[in-house]
């Protein structure tokens, strides 16, 4: 019988009504699992939770517990066949592209789920998410991390929120999902990375100082320069269409340039959901890769976030994260 791993992290999933609205309760969760007689079902694994002492709705996230998730992982990485993280919905698409960076060469399923409604509602849909979770990550040798919800299975690293109410709350506009949740579970086998042979290497999290900033209409140059002041390493510029931005704001291009010369790594990222960044289409895209920034290319925002946070964590310096960003490391961009 497989053996799982459950990081319960809080969310929506667990939580109890209070005074001033739905919040985590610690314990509350494994009784609600406990009552679920299909958890007993001989088809079903073997599982074990782990409550972190502070459960959070993950708004309340920082790199800081991205890099707790992972590191409970790899310390219980021998001893389980697969694992679950269990998670708000609200940033999972944050920490699914986190975990896809610091858990380098994995060799077995992390799937991160959670759920819409809680599982003390009559009406959820937590009890099906967790289920279809334990089950791919005790049949299904799928080695990456995963986002399962409603019915897909998506990559990690591809993952974006997009209903804040909807059962289908994930999608991964620019992969199509790993998995289709109907009467079967059908993995896309082909389109699923080969586990590495160099086992699991788990990646700490820094502190580097990095940010986003949406574009928008009569954005300002001073805006711009405020956000890039130093200490910050690098931003995602969350720009228009294929990466373009305006280039009759000489200000605000210069103040990406100056950023850029004192060594800030800025990534443009399309605030569409589907299609690539080329900045060789318009004056409005060639004017920022003349000042210095790099294309995101179809990575989402989320993507580009955490692996920026990862490669600044890791040491590398500005001309080295750069290259990095613009290499497919865990198949979260397609060049
Ligand atoms: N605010 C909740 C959270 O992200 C939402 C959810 O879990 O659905 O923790």
């Amino acid at each position: 019988m497989s053996r799982i791993y459950i990081a319960y992290t809080g969310g929506t999933i667990g939580m109890k009504l209070t005074d001033h609205g739905w919040a985590p309760a610690p314990g509350f969760l494994a009784e609600q699992m406990a009552a679920m007689s299909e958890l007993c079902h001989p088809s079903m694994p073997e599982y074990v939770i782990d409550e972190f002492d502070v459960l959070l709705d993950s708004s309340n996230m920082i790199p800081a517990d991205w890099a707790r998730i992972a590191s409970s992982i790899a310390a219980n990485y021998d001893g389980y066949d697969g694992f679950v993280v269990i998670h708000g919905t609200d940033t999972m698409a944050y920490t699914a592209s986190a975990l896809a960076f610091l858990l380098e060469g994995l060799d077995k399923p992390v799937i991160v789920t959670g759920s819409q409604i809680p599982l003390c509602e009559v009406r959820n849909d937590g009890r099906s998410n967790i289920v279809t979770s334990l089950l791919v990550a005790a049949t299904q040798p799928i080695p990456e991390v995963t986002l399962c919800f409603g019915d897909r299975l998506l990559r990690g690293c591809r993952s974006v929120k997009v209903s804040a109410t909807g059962f289908d709350a994930f999608d991964s506009p620019n992969h199509p999902p790993l998995g289709k949740v109907g009467v079967d579970i059908e993995i896309a086998w082909p389109l699923v990375r080969k586990p590495s042979p160099g086992g699991l290497k788990l990646h700490g999290i820094g502190h580097p100082v990095v940010g986003a900033l949406r574009l928008f209409p009569g954005i300002t140059a001073e805006l711009a320069r405020n956000v890039l002041q130093p200490p910050i390493q690098g931003l995602v510029l969350e720009a228009y269409g294929v990466g373009n931005a305006p280039e009759r704001n000489p200000g605000f291009i210069a103040a990406i340039r100056d950023a850029i010369e004192r060594g800030v790594v800025i990534v443009d990222c399309t605030q569409c959901l589907r299609g690539s960044v080329d900045l060789g289409d318009y004056a409005t895209g060639s004017v920022l890769a003349r000042a210095g920034v790099i294309s995101g290319f179809d990575m989402t925002a989320e993507a580009a976030l955490t692996k920026l946070v990862h490669l600044f964590s890791r040491g590398l310096s500005p001309d080295e994260v750069k290259s990095q960003m613009q290499l497919d490391l865990r198949g979260e961009l397609t060049r």
